[in-house]
């Protein structure tokens, strides 16, 4: 089974282009070579009305309830990041900032710092706060993660990011459980500001005028749940190819492989040839590959059409070269995680394009890939986390239910 995701590419008609959509008006001869041997539909990713996030779209998509096994974006950063969470751990999504005293944020973002950061976040990572363990790793520019480790922690707590130049927050529990967390929220962030403010790193960027990385914002916490993990909930070998942090994030956090592509970047300029490659050589090894090409959703959000309509072409050039090459058995399905329309240049709750084919499976009318085109098709209007369980009943690898 292949599941191909182009994130975001799912719009709206654009006046300017007679009311085409980017699918619409993109030359795209392999995804409307699946629409054509296969059924088409329409989906609600999350629920008919609900606007998606990437995360929580994907874990629908990935069979899992979004509701349930979603608590925060900060766990599927840190799973991106590399870190490995236990149950118990509350992982944050941290931003370096710059502070006059450390208390007032002056930057949000500390100059957007491009380097220094692996050793402020060295400075910081394996500090103790009472009986819990502070797990610290730099991300990209400004971004990192923190993840507390230890007995009696919960999630549930206000954040301390002003979101905006001002004074931090003093984080509270929002649930009586929550209280232990709250305190050593407030306390990180305080030995932050201790530990940051005379470092090195900062010491060189005062004498460049730039401005200091001297405290950590903590934001967007939560916890791992019970995630079964997709081998022993589907019986299958999972593999995922994605370039960004935050889908590779969510890959790790349901147990796929995942397979790391040189090349892909997950930026418009990403190798789509090596992902092409990447997802043949998975599908030996793998029942089930799931593929993410995220140039359509920064397309999407800079309300570029013309550069949308270029991107589905290349990825259609890209699906070309994994169609050529496919065992005829395989049941792939192409879809979106949201729609992010060229005149909302945001999310938007518009359901999605899917198409699904395989080597014996039904063939309704439906022509092109497309939000119009898919509408008609037989596969009617399906919810996200109803796709897994579809792909599964098209490629005979579904149990029967009863006798
Ligand atoms: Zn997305
Ligand atoms: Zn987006």
């Amino acid at each position: 089974m292949l599941l191909v995701v182009c994130d975001g590419v799912s719009d709206r008609p654009v006046k300017q282009f007679d009311d085409k959509t980017p699918l619409q008006a993109a030359r795209k001869p392999a995804m409307d070579a699946i629409a054509r041997n296969g059924i088409s539909g329409i989906m609600d990713v999350i629920a008919p009305g609900v606007v998606p996030g990437s995360d929580t779209a994907h874990l629908a998509l990935f069979g899992y309830d979004p509701y349930k096994a979603y608590t925060g974006r900060g766990p599927i950063e840190a799973a991106g990041a590399g870190i490995s969470l236990v149950k118990g751990d509350v992982a944050f999504r941290c931003n370096f900032a710059t502070s006059a005293d450390g208390r007032h944020v002056t930057d949000r973002r500390a100059g957007r710092i491009r380097s220094g950061t692996a050793a402020l976040a060295k400075a910081l990572s394996g500090m103790k706060i009472e009986d819990v363990d502070v797990i610290f790793k730099e991300g990209s520019e400004h971004r990192a993660v923190l993840v507390l480790r230890g007995p009696g922690l919960d999630h549930r707590v206000s954040e301390v990011d002003p979101h905006s130049e001002g004074e931090i927050l003093r984080s509270e529990p929002l649930s009586p459980g929550a209280e232990k967390t709250a305190r050593l929220l407030n306390e990180f962030v305080r030995m932050s500001h201790e530990v940051l403010a005379d470092h090195e790193v900062n010491r060189d960027r005062e004498k460049q005028g730039l401005p200091k990385a001297d405290i950590v914002l903590p934001r967007g916490a939560g916890s791992v749940g019970d995630l079964e993990p997709m081998s022993e909930r589907y019986g299958l070998r999972c593999a995922g190819v994605a370039g960004v942090t935050l889908v590779k994030g969510l890959c790790r956090m349901v147990g796929m492989d995942v397979i790391d592509v040189p090349g892909a970047t997950g930026g418009l300029d990403t190798d789509y040839m090596a992902k092409a490659k990447a997802v043949l050589q998975s599908l030996e090894t793998h029942d089930f590959v799931f593929l993410n090409v995220k140039a359509p959703d920064i397309a999407g959000h800079d309300g570029d059409f013309r550069l949308k309509v270029q991107v589905i072409e290349s990825i259609d050039m890209m699906l070309g070269l994994i169609l050529k090459d496919l065992h005829e058995d395989v049941v792939v399905a192409l879809t979106a995680d949201h729609s992010t329309p060229i005149s909302v240049k945001d999310h938007s709750a518009d359901p999605v394009p899917v198409t699904i084919s395989g080597a014996d499976s039904r063939v309704d009318s439906v022509r092109k890939y497309d939000e119009i085109s898919a509408a008609v098709g037989a596969l009617g209007r399906i919810r996200g986390m109803d796709l897994l369980p579809i792909m599964m009943g098209m490629a005979n690898r579904s149990a029967k239910f009863g006798a």
